[in-house]
């Protein structure tokens, strides 16, 4: 079936209203598009760049279907948006990724099943639906092992670690007793992420793996290129191609991988849509993966993913603001550094606020510079508090 492009000038509805969002809208507005999002809440990081913003729950159905009506294709920057929301925006117009995609990809035990469908490797796992499975997952795993729920976790939230002397039930406990997976502790030698993109007509394209670090569970650092052996990239990327050809995907679609010290992939999740790790990609790679997205979605061909410089991108939490404004100035002092915000009124600890990126003749240079300039963005700070 050949599908028609849908035109520059078309509108592009985002569900979701967060910093992908954002950055995607900025995207589709380069290109011509319109953009709509619906969210929850109002003057969202998208809502502040779309042309419409409407402010709706994910559960009224009747709002998304009434939302998919304005606009040509509907995409995700969020992806626990209930499947039923999915399949009523589907009903009038286009839904890239699909509702069929977004199923397995938000759920920890439907994802996990899929990848070993098709023989793509994981840590060990089992799924938790009752005190007996508990039992019998804490004797199969063994400790330390996570216990994760399956559905709405994300930043290493909905997540308890099972170690020695965890009473197992308690932990599941403090998970609501949700449906949960417990995975077996991966001996971490490093986390990196794909991002790849499928289009209408099944071309495929990919970002050279990012290598991040986490913080609190939550990504702290990536840099570009990876610092992997050139095998472990390409399984990596191959892993994805798989992922995007069986899902027959449409969009742009991010896998975390674990790499073990003994230098084994594992998949750790898919995201189904842009992802905080590609936000090098803006200002780093010939084509961004918001823009990436946009022709996905679009049935445009893909764009040049290559890398210009070795980049390193460091996110701004709300934790920057704890003694007042951050000191903006002093990181723009830096002629290298590209600041990002979103657009977010009240910076909780742990928000996500923003990110630098910095371009530089390594990887490692590149963070050093980004990490000297998120540290120049609190400088004052200290010497406030001595006063
Ligand atoms: P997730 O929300 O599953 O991506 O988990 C957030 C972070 O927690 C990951 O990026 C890892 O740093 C850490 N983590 C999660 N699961 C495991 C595991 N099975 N073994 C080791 N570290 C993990």
């Amino acid at each position: 079936m050949t599908t028609p492009r849908i035109n520059p000038g078309s509108t592009i509805g985002v569900l979701g209203g967060g910093q992908l969002g954002r950055m995607f809208a900025m995207a589709a507005r380069r290109l011509g598009y319109r953009v709509h999002t619906l969210a929850p809440e109002h003057d969202t990081p998208t809502g502040q760049i779309a042309d419409v913003e409407v402010v709706a729950s994910y559960d009224d159905v009747d709002r998304v279907r009434a939302f998919a009506r304005e606009v040509q294709v509907v995409t995700f920057e969020f992806e626990n948006v209930p499947a039923a929301a999915a399949a009523a925006a589907a009903e009038v117009t286009f839904v890239r990724p699909s509702g069929a995609a977004l199923e397995v990809a938000q759920h920890r035990i439907r994802e996990k099943r899929f990848l070993t469908q098709h023989g793509l490797p994981v840590a060990p796992f089992a799924e938790v639906r009752t005190e007996d499975d508990l039992r019998a997952a804490v004797h199969a795993i063994g400790r330390p092992s996570v216990l994760k729920t399956a559905a709405l976790g994300y930043d290493g939230k909905g997540q308890v670690a099972i170690t020695e002397g965890v009473d197992p039930i308690e932990a599941w406990g403090q998970l609501g007793r949700a449906e949960c997976v417990l995975e077996a502790f991966v001996d971490l030698e490093r986390e990196i992420s794909v991002i790849g993109a499928r289009g209408v007509d099944g071309a495929t394209s990919f970002f050279e793996p990012f290598d991040n670090t986490h913080r609190h569970h939550i990504l702290d650092v990536t840099v570009c290129p990876a610092d992997v052996p050139a095998n472990v990239a390409f399984d990596a990327i191959e892993i994805t191609r798989t992922v995007l050809e069986q899902l027959e995907y449409v969009g742009i679609l991010c896998i975390e991988f674990f790499v073990t010290r003994a230098g084994k992939l594992l998949v750790n999740e898919l995201a189904p849509r842009p992802h905080n790790s590609g936000h090098l990609t803006f200002d780093a790679c010939r084509t961004s993966q918001f823009e990436q997205q946009v022709r996905a979605i679009c049935g445009f061909p893909l764009g040049g993913t290559d890398l210009l410089q070795p980049a390193a991108m460091v996110n701004l939490l709300g934790d920057l603001w704890a003694d007042g404004e951050p000191n903006w100035a002093a990181a723009l002092a830096m002629p290298d550094v590209k600041l990002h915000l979103y657009g977010k009124a009240s910076p909780r600890p742990g928000r996500k606020m923003g990110h630098l990126t910095v371009m530089a003749p390594t990887a490692t240079h590149a963070k050093e510079r980004a990490l000297a300039a998120r540290r120049l963005l609190v400088s004052g700070h200290a010497v406030r508090a001595l006063q």
